[in-house]
């Protein structure tokens, strides 16, 4: 079979089907057969690797997980394509397809089905509109997988990466750095896609920690304070955790927790490390769990 990431490959298939791009799923197909070889040799794939990619498209990333790993779940959204999909790979043993929203699947039962015990690995071009949801959904789920490895729209993939007391640092990059490491792959420019998006994009890759690189007290109520912290970017941490952390703690006391904590009162949720994050939610906790 031909080579699908490129321009006369996509072009191919498209003029054999009756397919039409859907906006709406972020459909913007990847045609540089160089981009898609650095996504491949980051991804480090072998037989002994299952792959779950998210929204294969007309396949071209599939085509090459499909060479090299012992396993390849797919799960494409759009109907449309699923008989492209089918005509291509349906009779490779290694593949599976699934016609669904990623986010509605059960991926811990697909993994169990499905893995038959190999590195769970996921690969994906992602639709843009839903990068950080799909991202959190398979950190939040502990879903025991070793890395995960997508191409994100440009200034995401800046997000992602970002230092303390940056415009790009947010409360994604506090909870990417606590569940994962992460590196740049390359920046990829919009013209290697079909149709060109109006954004440049990148490949990210994050390697998930095998434990959190800080010991917290309670996970739910680190996440409810960085949240907090991030909500009202221009207040002081003291102001936004007041006024929208649901701490129930009295302004006075909490001001007092975070002067002692050695964090201060008057700084911004925005400066503050993983670290930090992990210290304040422990006196937190203490503070609400003194008898
Ligand atoms: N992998 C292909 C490539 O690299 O050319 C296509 C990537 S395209 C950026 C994103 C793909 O995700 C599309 O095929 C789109 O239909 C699919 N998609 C969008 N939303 C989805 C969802 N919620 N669940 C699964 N697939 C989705």
């Amino acid at each position: 079979m031909k080579v699908i990431g490129t321009v006369e490959g996509t072009k191919e298939i498209l003029n054999r089907y009756p397919f039409v791009f859907k906006k709406k799923f972020g459909q913007n197909f990847l045609i540089n057969p160089h981009t898609l070889d650095k996504i491949i040799e980051a991804a480090d794939i072998s037989e002994d690797d299952c792959i779950i990619e998210i929204g294969p498209g007309i396949g071209c990333v599939t085509q090459q997980l499909l060479s090299k790993a012992g396993k390849v779940i797919a799960i494409e959204i759009d109907n449309n394509l699923i008989p492209i999909l089918e005509d291509n790979f349906g009779d490779c043993p290694n593949f599976t397809l699934i016609n669904d929203d990623v986010l509605k699947v059960d991926l811990h039962q697909l993994i169990r089905e499905q893995a038959q015990g190999k590195n769970i690995k996921v690969v994906a071009n992602l639709p843009y509109y839903i990068t950080t949801p799909i991202i959190m959904m398979l950190l939040e789920n502990q879903l025991d997988l070793e890395t995960i490895t997508v191409m994100v729209q440009k200034e995401v993939a800046l997000r992602m990466d970002a230092q303390p007391g940056t415009k790009q640092y947010g409360a994604i990059t506090v909870a990417l750095n606590y569940y994962t490491s992460s590196y740049l792959v390359t920046n990829v420019s919009r013209h290697c896609f079909m149709p060109s998006p109006n954004v440049d994009s990148a490949v990210i890759q994050f390697k998930l920690h095998d434990k959190p690189p800080v010991d917290v007290k309670d996970e739910r109520l680190l996440f409810q304070i960085i949240k907090a912290a991030f909500a009202q970017r221009r207040k002081t941490l003291l102001n936004t955790l007041f006024a929208r952390g649901g701490l129930n703690i009295p302004k006075d006391e909490l001001k007092t927790i975070l002067d002692e904590s050695g964090i201060g009162a008057s700084v911004r949720g925005e400066t503050l490390s993983l670290e930090e994050f992990a210290v304040l939610t422990n006196i937190i906790w203490d503070y609400q769990n003194k008898s």
